[in-house]
């Protein structure tokens, strides 16, 4: 622990596990519960073909030796409220971002483990997006020593095109990098807001703009990545002319279902479409691994009393999403993911699947 914080420059993503309860149809179909918290960072998952009569005790007596077991930063069971996810995960980065760092959190996971409501939620029990936000705001209206603009955007990024959530009859949009601003939509709407109400009203609206179609595998999946950003320049009162605005920009990301294109049995255009979420998730899966073993390498040249020369590289290119956030994780700006899991035993293969990504992205 101490070494980590001696190299605390070094980049790391923090990942945390969200278990969603079982919901009614799956209690009335007697669903198995594969999934089991043991602690706060560790996650077990039980394979339901060996969990006969659905002892879960047994089972983890018999199986202790070759069972999938998982260690992360936080691991939340089905009974963990959005205020204490939220309070780990998302919350950490709003200072960072206050002082003009960047930050990122993706929720990452398969069609209906419960991304969306981790990140957007409902008006009862408002999610990430909205708590950090409102957060923000308030911290913004505590510092009276600074001056501060903010304003967000909402967009999605579906088979490698970026489309406006906010505005979407404004079509396809392109990415640009400006000096100041880093890398920025071209003709995105941005709000500009201190209204948590507002914000959540704004989201909503934007989420129903979001492309949704039907599927073989389930109704409402989910085909798009989700991005909210939002951008914070403050400028200290006392500063003259002449000082630069701090730009913090903090990007929340519900991504599209994890699930294997192969497993919705499609066929066309839906097809494509799953080899492109794939493609982007595949490359966020590589930029960040890339990230990691970098950060890995520089603490082991930092405990031999070496500086690091060379660093990985970080295939930022590889997809649409990837490039968006390019300036939004690694580097000096931080990273949280947030994996959803189901524990229904019909999920087991998309839950071992999504804990293994997870557990490469630490
Ligand atoms: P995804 O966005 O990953 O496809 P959703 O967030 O839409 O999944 O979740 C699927 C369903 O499960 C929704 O009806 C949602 O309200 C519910 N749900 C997800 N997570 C939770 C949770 N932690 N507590 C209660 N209900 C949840
Ligand atoms: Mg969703």
């Amino acid at each position: 622990q101490e070494e980590e914080d001696e190299f605390s420059g070094v980049y790391s993503i923090d990942v945390a596990v969200r278990v969603r309860p079982l919901n009614s149809m799956e209690l009335a179909d007697s669903q198995l519960h594969t999934v089991r918290v043991m602690d706060e960072k560790i996650v077990v998952v039980l394979d339901p073909s060996k969990l006969e009569g659905g002892n879960e005790d047994d089972y983890l007596r018999a199986h202790r030796s070759r069972e999938r077991r998982y260690t992360f930063d936080h691991v939340f069971d089905e009974t963990a409220s959005q205020q204490k996810v939220y309070a780990a995960t998302t919350e950490k980065l709003i200072g960072g971002v206050m002082e003009g760092f960047n930050a990122s959190c993706f929720a990452y996971g398969a069609t209906g483990a419960g991304k969306t409501y981790t990140m957007l939620g409902n008006k009862e029990n408002p999610g990430c997006m909205l708590l950090t936000v409102g957060e923000l705001f308030h911290r913004i209206e505590d510092d009276t020593s600074k001056t501060y603009r903010v304003y967000l955007t909402y967009l999605e990024v579906y088979n490698e095109n970026i489309r406006d959530l906010l505005n979407p009859s404004t079509g396809y949009l392109d990415l640009r990098e400006d000096p100041v601003k880093g890398i920025c939509v071209a003709g995105i709407t941005e709000f500009s807001t201190t209204n948590v109400g507002e914000t959540m009203e704004l989201l909503q609206r934007g989420n129903l703009n979001r492309t949704v179609e039907p599927t073989k595998k389930n109704e409402t999946s989910s085909r798009s990545h989700a991005v909210m950003q939002i951008m914070i320049e403050a400028k200290e009162k006392t500063a003259d002319i002449s000082e630069q605005v701090k730009i913090g920009k903090l990007s929340l990301i519900d991504l599209a279902g994890s699930e294997r294109a192969s497993a919705t049995d499609n066929r066309g255009a839906r097809l494509v479409e799953g080899a492109n979420i794939n493609r982007s998730l595949l490359a966020l899966a590589n930029c960040i691994n890339a990230l990691a073993s970098d950060s890995e390498a520089a603490a082991r040249a930092g405990r031999n009393g070496r500086r690091r020369v060379r660093s990985n590289f970080v295939p930022y290119r590889d997809s649409k999403l990837t490039r968006l956030l390019k300036d939004s994780f690694g580097g000096n700006s931080r990273t949280v993911m947030i994996t959803n899991v189901s524990p229904a035993g019909n999920q087991y293969e998309e839950t071992v699947n999504t804990l293994k990504y997870a557990n490469r992205a630490k």
